[in-house]
């Protein structure tokens, strides 16, 4: 049988088949070239598994089309599969009740861009805004979409949200944010009533009660999943050198070709550097600048 894994507890997996919902394990060594971790199988998975009484049991991973990793806590050197399949990773963000900051987003744009994973920008509370912060908000939004970044500033309880759910339909989407932005409000309203409950979208404002470090998936219409990722403040970043950071920056990376100090330029303090002076020039975004050198300064893991 086939089946889509929508949560793993490390040793026990829920397989999504035919609209049922089955308890596997992981018989004997199952091993994905490249990836060394102890926990192969991953939320967004789609395996091949053997039904034995009760339990399944997964042969096999089918091909990725790409995942992400989660940093080991302990320096290991080993890091575990948080996700598998994404489609696309969606930040929902308030700029107020509560304030999402810019760095937090930008941590988390630079992680899907390392993965090359589309991203997804949704403000939402629009309605608590006033004017003033609303132009902000439109213009923090121009900044995102000139990087390549899908923006959306809505009100999930008063806006009709059609737009998001289409570009929703039919993906694996995973969603980030803090506690309290509307994340829960905003996938019950485009999620139109299924009948099947497994792994229910409903299911996604109750969680949060089990402290589960792994990622849980949710159905939220016919082939349209979302996967929430608890307490996962970072992922991605994984054994990369300061020299690769500025890849992940879009408007950095062709900017940083005319640095005198070439590639072994960190854009902090070498002479001519291109990437500082586009910051002093404008075409670079003082704020996003500001975020790559937290990410150079905090990243203790990186060599
Ligand atoms: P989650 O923790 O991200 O899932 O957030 P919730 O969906 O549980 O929302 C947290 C609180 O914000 C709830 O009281 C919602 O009613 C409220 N909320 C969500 N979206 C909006 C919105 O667009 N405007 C306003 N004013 N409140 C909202
Ligand atoms: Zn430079």
């Amino acid at each position: 049988m086939k089946g889509l894994v929508m949560r793993s507890t490390g040793s026990f997996y829920d397989v999504l088949s035919e609209g049922k919902k089955h308890i596997c394990r992981v018989r004997g060594k199952i091993r994905l070239a490249g990836i060394k971790e102890t926990n192969p199988v991953a939320v967004g998975d789609y395996v091949s598994f053997e039904l034995e009484n009760d339990y399944g049991s997964i042969t096999e991973i089918l091909d990725r089309k790409n995942h992400i990793l989660r940093k080991s806590i302990k320096k290991t050197g080993h890091s575990h599969v948080l996700a598998a399949n994404i489609d696309q990773a969606m930040m929902v963000a308030t700029l107020s009740m509560p304030r999402t900051s810019l760095g937090f987003i930008d941590r988390f744009l630079v992680s899907a861009e390392a993965f090359r994973i589309p991203q997804v920008i949704v403000f939402n509370k629009r309605d608590l805004l006033d004017d003033e912060s609303r132009d902000y908000v439109d213009s923090l939004m121009a900044r995102y979409r000139n990087i390549g970044v899908t923006c959306f500033s809505i009100s999930a309880k008063q806006d009709d949200l059609s737009e998001i759910q289409k570009l929703l339909t039919n993906k694996i989407t995973l969603v980030a944010g803090h506690s309290g932005v509307g994340k829960s409000t905003l996938l019950n309203k485009i999620s139109p009533a299924i009948t099947q409950t497994v792994g229910d979208i409903s299911d996604f404002s109750s969680k949060g009660t089990h402290t589960t470090t792994f990622a849980e998936m949710f159905k939220i219409a016919e082939e349209t999943f979302v996967i929430d990722t608890p307490g996962v403040k970072e992922w991605g970043l994984v054994d990369m050198t300061d020299q690769e950071l500025s890849d992940y920056f879009p408007e950095m990376r062709d900017v940083r070709l005319d640095c005198k100090f070439g590639s072994r330029c960190i854009h902090i303090k070498e002479p001519k550097c291109a990437v500082v002076e586009a910051v002093k020039n404008g075409v670079i975004a003082l704020e996003r600048y500001e975020s790559y050198l937290s990410m150079i300064d905090n990243d203790d893991n990186r060599k």
